[in-house]
C-alpha cells in the first residue's frame, strides 16, 4: 500500500524557491578575480536565475536533457548557472579548470556540451582547444570587460545575455530522478569518468549535510565556499546555503592563504570548507603573521585527503578553531561520512578524542558502508580489520556516464571505493590507504597515510608524502618525501626515524628520505602519487 502523501519532486527548483521565499534578505558576497567585492541578496539571485532561465531557453535554445558546461571560479553568476541550467531540466556540467587540455577536450566532447560559460581569466585555456570541440555552439563570457578580445567563436557577454530578459519564468515540472549536474572524476588512471547527479540526490545530500550531526549549518552562519564549484558541485554548499539560510561567500580565484584570511575576517565567516592543503596554508600563514583581529570562524570542514591530526590540534590550540573531517568521493556527491565527538566520548582523554576526530567518521543517514577483505569476506567492525570500503546510498552513483563498465561495483550492487579502511564498533570509518598506495613490505601492510600524518606532526615538516618503492629483500619498502616548513632549516633522517619510532614498529618506518621543495599535487590539490612514482622511476626526485 502506498502512503497518502503528495507527489512533491525534490528538485533544485524547490531549493531556489525556498531560499527566495524564506531567506531573500540573505546575502551572496563574491570576491572577483580582480579582488573587487560584489554583494547581492538571495532575492536578487532568484530574479537573475529567472532571467537566465529565459535566456537559456529562448536565446540559446537549451532544452531539457541538454548539457551546458561551466568553466569558472566560485562566484554569484556560477551559482545562478547551477540553479537555472538544472531548473529548466538541462544538466550543469562543471569542468575542472585544473585538468590538462587533453582531458578538458575529452570531457567537453564526451559530455556533448552545447554551450560553455567561461570566466574571462580562464579563456586562454579554452582558446587552445576550441577548434577540437565538436558540439559547442556558444561561449558565454563571465566577468569579462566590455572590450575583452578572444579568438573563441560565437561569444556573448553574460550580462548582455541577461540584460533584456524577463524576470518571469515558470519552471517546468521535473522528475526528481532527472539529471541536474555532472562532474568528472579527476581520473588518476585512465580517462576522466562522468558522474551524473540527480535532482533528488542533490536535494537529499544538501539537506542531510546541513544537520547538526553532519555539517551543522543554520541561518546564523556565514559560509566561505573554498571548495571549487568545478569540484563535485562545491560539495553541495550552494544548495545547502539556500536551504539553511546561511550567507554565502565566494572567493573566485583568491585562494592564497593571505586572501582567504582577509576574507574570513572581513566577512565574519563562521563556517568554511576546503581540502587539507588549503587549511595547512592558512594555518602556517596565521602562525607566521597572527591576524590582529580574532577570526569568528568556528569550524572548517575538511575532506578530499586525510586531515592531519597535527593540523586539528594546532588550529584549535593556537586559534580556537575546530577542524571537522569528512570523507567522500565524486561518486558519492561527495559527502559520505563526518567525524565528530559524541556525548558518549566526553569522558575520554583529549588525546583519545583527537584520535576519533582524526578518523574519517560515521556515515550520514542515507549512506551505508561496509568493508570487504582481500578474500571477499565482510570485515568485522573491530577498528582493526582492513579491507576495501564499499558504499551505497541515496546519493551514490549507480553507473558512470556513457559506460557499461561494472567493475567498480560488487555483484550485489555496492560501489567499490578503492579506499582501504577499517570500521570500528561505533561505525567510525578510518582510511588506512588507497588500494594503489598501500605498501606491503615483507608480507605486512604499511599505511602510507599513517606515516604521512605522523611525519607532518613533526614541527619542522610541512608536507610529507610516502610511496612504495621496490626492494630486493622486502619486495616493497616506503620512501618518504619531505617538505620542510618554509623550506628552511634542517632535519636529519635519524631524527625522523626516532620521531616515528614512538608510533610505528621498526619494519614500518621508512629508511629512505628525499627532501624536496613541494610535493607534486593533482588538479584538486591532493598528493599526486602517480606523478611522484613517475618522477621516482625517472630518477628525477633527487637523492636521499
Ligand atoms: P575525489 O573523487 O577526487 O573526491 O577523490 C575521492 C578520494 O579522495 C577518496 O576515495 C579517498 O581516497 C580520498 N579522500 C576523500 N576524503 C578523504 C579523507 N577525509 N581522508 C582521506 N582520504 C580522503
Amino acid at each position: 500500500m502506498e502512503g497518502l502523501i503528495m507527489d512533491y519532486p525534490l528538485t533544485t527548483n524547490t531549493i531556489l524557491e525556498y531560499g527566495n521565499s524564506v531567506y531573500h534578505h540573505k546575502k551572496i558576497v563574491t570576491y572577483l578575480p580582480d579582488r573587487t567585492r560584489h554583494e547581492y541578496s538571495f532575492g536578487d539571485l532568484y530574479r537573475r536565475c529567472k532571467k537566465l532561465a529565459n535566456a537559456l531557453t529562448h536565446k540559446l535554445g537549451i532544452a531539457k536533457g541538454d548539457m551546458v558546461g561551466t568553466f569558472a571560479w566560485n562566484h554569484g553568476p556560477h551559482v545562478e548557472l547551477y540553479y537555472s541550467i538544472s531548473g529548466i531540466g538541462a544538466v550543469c556540467q562543471t569542468i575542472n579548470i585544473r585538468l590538462s587540455s587533453n582531458q578538458i577536450e575529452y570531457i567537453i566532447n564526451n559530455s556533448e556540451d552545447k554551450v560553455i560559460f567561461v570566466d574571462a581569466t580562464l579563456v586562454p585555456l579554452l582558446e587552445r582547444i576550441a577548434p577540437l570541440l565538436e558540439t559547442v555552439q556558444h561561449f558565454i563570457l563571465l566577468n569579462a570587460p566590455k572590450d575583452f578580445v578572444t579568438t573563441l567563436p560565437n561569444t556573448l557577454h553574460y550580462e548582455e545575455l541577461l540584460a533584456d530578459q524577463s524576470e518571469d519564468f515558470n519552471w517546468p515540472k521535473l522528475n526528481e530522478n532527472d539529471a541536474c549536474g555532472m562532474c568528472y572524476t579527476s581520473g588518476t588512471t585512465g580517462l576522466p569518468k562522468g558522474v551524473l547527479y540527480s535532482h533528488r540526490s542533490t536535494f537529499l545530500h544538501a539537506s542531510t549535510i546541513m544537520s547538526p550531526n553532519a555539517g551543522n549549518f543554520s541561518n546564523r552562519d556565514t559560509v566561505l565556499l573554498i571548495v571549487p564549484q568545478f569540484h563535485v558541485m562545491a560539495w553541495g554548499f550552494p544548495y545547502l546555503c539556500l536551504l539553511s539560510g546561511s550567507n554565502m561567500v565566494l572567493p573566485s580565484s583568491n585562494l592564497q592563504p593571505d586572501d582567504l584570511i582577509k576574507i574570513l575576517i572581513e566577512e565574519k565567516v563562521t563556517k568554511a570548507n576546503g581540502v587539507p592543503t588549503i587549511w595547512l596554508g592558512v594555518y602556517h600563514a596565521m602562525k607566521l603573521n597572527p591576524p590582529k583581529e580574532k577570526l569568528v570562524l568556528q569550524e572548517y570542514l575538511v575532506g578530499g585527503s586525510a586531515l592531519p591530526k597535527s593540523l586539528i590540534e594546532g588550529f584549535e590550540k593556537d586559534f580556537g578553531i575546530k577542524g571537522v573531517q569528512a570523507w567522500g568521493m565524486t561518486e558519492t556527491s561527495p559527502l559520505g561520512t563526518v567525524s565528530r565527538i559524541q556525548p558518549k566520548h566526553e569522558h575520554l582523554s583529549e588525546n583519545e578524542k583527537m584520535e576519533i576526530r582524526a578518523k574519517q567518521g560515521i556515515a550520514f543517514p542515507g549512506v551505508e558502508l561496509r568493508i570487504v577483505t582481500d578474500d571477499g569476506a565482510l570485515a568485522p567492525t573491530d577498528g582493526k580489520t582492513m579491507g576495501e570500503l564499499h558504499v551505497k546510498g541515496a546519493w551514490t552513483l549507480s553507473s558512470y556516464f556513457k559506460t557499461n563498465n561494472n567493475e567498480s561495483f560488487s555483484e550485489d550492487g555496492w560501489f567499490k571505493t578503492g579506499d582501504v579502511c577499517t570500521i570500528d564498533e561505533d561505525g567510525y570509518m578510518e582510511i588506512k590507504d588507497r588500494t594503489k598506495d598501500l605498501i606491503k613490505s615483507g608480507g605486512e601492510w604499511i599505511s602510507s597515510v599513517a606515516l604521512e600524518s605522523a611525519l607532518m606532526a613533526h614541527p619542522k615538516v610541512r608536507e610529507a608524502a610516502v610511496i612504495a618503492i621496490p626492494d630486493e629483500k622486502w619486495v616493497e619498502k616506503p620512501l618518504a618525501l619531505i617538505v620542510l616548513v618554509d623550506n628552511k632549516g634542517e632535519v636529519s633522517m635519524e631524527e625522523l626515524i626516532e620521531f616515528l619510532s614512538r608510533d610505528f614498529v621498526k619494519y614500518q618506518i621508512p629508511k629512505d628520505y628525499i627532501f624536496i621543495n613541494e610535493v607534486p599535487k593533482t588538479s584538486v590539490g591532493k598528493f599526486d602519487k602517480k606523478e611522484i612514482r613517475r618522477l621516482f622511476a625517472a630518477g628525477e626526485l633527487g637523492s636521499n
